[in-house]
């Protein structure tokens, strides 16, 4: 997502992301029949970092940030998950997502646990220098607390391939020479030229248009000429947006911090695209399309919706006018609990976060293992790499959900926390 232009909404989104994703937890620990004592595990997170750091701006003056980092669990392996900034981050919001984190990478069958962090702030109020200085503090603050084998942060809201640059040189610089280069698999979702995997920045929205491709094959729907809502026009709305048109399906609205717009006809993704750029990366006043209000936006005719901004924006004060047949969250946690009850109910089908957006990990992955074994990885077999995963992992959760008649996103919670049961059951507890 662009920095330039970061989430200002008037009217920040509702928090309660903790309560979703433990009502879920909750709910899929029955399902399987979770061992209560690993239950009681996987409740708590087992760190839980919240630093205050200051920062000189560009006028001379300090301030103070307030910077997090969230450790939900690594029986699977290292820490793993994105760094957010955003007026919205707090600690419960910040748990959260790292709680949907461990079961992602659980899910994709990654040798990684869940994490999550990030820094409360607008990032519209600062330059790059200022972001820069910010961003590398913060790195300074975290020390040791994360690492190329402890705990690997990457790109979320607000952040980007700029930001992880920023860290892995702050990170390697406070190494001793000799020690450096083996440390640049402390970030994932780097710039090309400093270790970054080709493709990654499209990873997580090729991954969202996948799910829906495999979704479509299996329920025999043509997506040439099925229309589509996009809600966040970042890395991952625009990129899923791109792939679905190449597809032939048609975008027919799009809906930023800023702006809700929509275009019966069909609105030109890299036109769009090309115009946020002129336009500090909102679709804001876009001549090709009509303006409507926010609230309407969700009850727009199409056939798929995807969510791809914050959590808690599909509620139960919107989803009864949803028509979509489909819901791919590109976001983490768009939907919550309530709402999907209510959409359940009217047949829609949702492809959930923890499978639907899982190709950016995926991709972190790739990277991190291009980066270990001193490797430069080629795009088209990335893509087919990220292909294959993203095909495997969605008809695994296809199967689980038809044997046990449950709901996508059941299904993938199922498989989730069995591979974490398991490991811990391997292992036992110490002492
Ligand atoms: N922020 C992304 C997510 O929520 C990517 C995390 C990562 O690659 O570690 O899945």
């Amino acid at each position: 997502m662009a920095l330039v232009k970061a989430i200002k909404s008037s009217k920040p989104p509702k928090q309660g992301m903790l309560k979703n994703v433990m009502a879920q937890f909750e709910a899929a620990s029955k399902l399987v029949n979770l061992n209560p004592n690993i239950k009681k595990i996987l409740e708590v997170t087992n760190n839980e970092l919240i630093i205050y750091f200051p920062v000189r701006m560009d006028n001379g003056t300090i301030e103070i940030f307030k910077g997090y980092r969230v450790q939900h669990n690594n029986a699977l392996g290292p820490y793993k998950g994105g760094l957010r900034y955003h007026p919205t981050i707090d600690i419960d919001s910040v748990k959260a997502l790292a709680m949907w984190m461990t079961w992602k990478t659980s899910l994709a069958g990654l040798p990684y646990g869940g994490a999550k962090g990030g820094i409360q702030m607008d990032t519209s109020k600062y330059s790059t220098a200022e972001l820069e200085r910010i961003t590398r503090r913060f790195t300074y603050a975290l020390g040791e607390n994360i690492g190329p084998e402890h705990d690997i942060p990457a790109p979320d809201v607000n952040t980007n391939a700029q930001t992880m640059a920023w860290i892995a040189d702050t990170y390697m610089s406070t190494k001793s020479p000799s020690e450096r280069s083996k440390n640049q698999h402390v970030v994932t979702g780097k710039p090309i030229g400093s270790g970054g995997l080709e493709g990654r920045d499209r990873a997580t929205g090729y991954g969202v248009f996948l799910t829906i491709k495999y979704w479509a094959k299996h329920k025999n729907v043509n997506l040439k000429g099925k229309t589509f809502i996009v809600q966040g026009f970042g890395n991952v709305g625009y990129w899923a947006a791109y792939f679905l048109e190449q597809e032939g399906a048609k975008m027919v609205g799009a809906q930023d911090a800023y702006a809700s717009i929509t275009y019966e006809d069909g609105i030109n993704v890299s036109q769009l695209l090309e115009y946020t750029k002129t336009n500090q990366g909102s679709i804001e006043g876009y001549p090709n399309a009509t303006s409507i209000d926010k609230d309407a936006f969700f009850g727009l005719s199409c056939d798929i919706l995807i969510p791809a901004a914050l959590g808690n924006q599909i509620t139960v004060d919107n989803a009864p006018a949803i028509k979509a047949f489909l819901i791919a969250e590109g976001a983490n946690g768009p939907t919550t609990v309530e709402a999907e009850q209510i959409l359940l109910e009217k047949g829609v089908e949702i492809i959930p976060d923890i499978l639907c957006n899982s190709g950016g990990v995926i991709g972190s992955y790739f990277e991190w293992l291009q980066n270990r074994n001193g490797e430069l990885w080629q795009l088209d077999d990335i893509l087919t790499k990220l292909d294959k995963k993203i095909k495997d992992v969605f008809r695994k959760v296809l199967e689980t959900s038809k044997s046990k008649k449950i709901d996508m996103r059941s299904a993938a919670y199922v498989l989730a926390i069995k591979r974490i049961e398991n490991a811990y059951v391997q292992r036992g507890i110490f002492p």
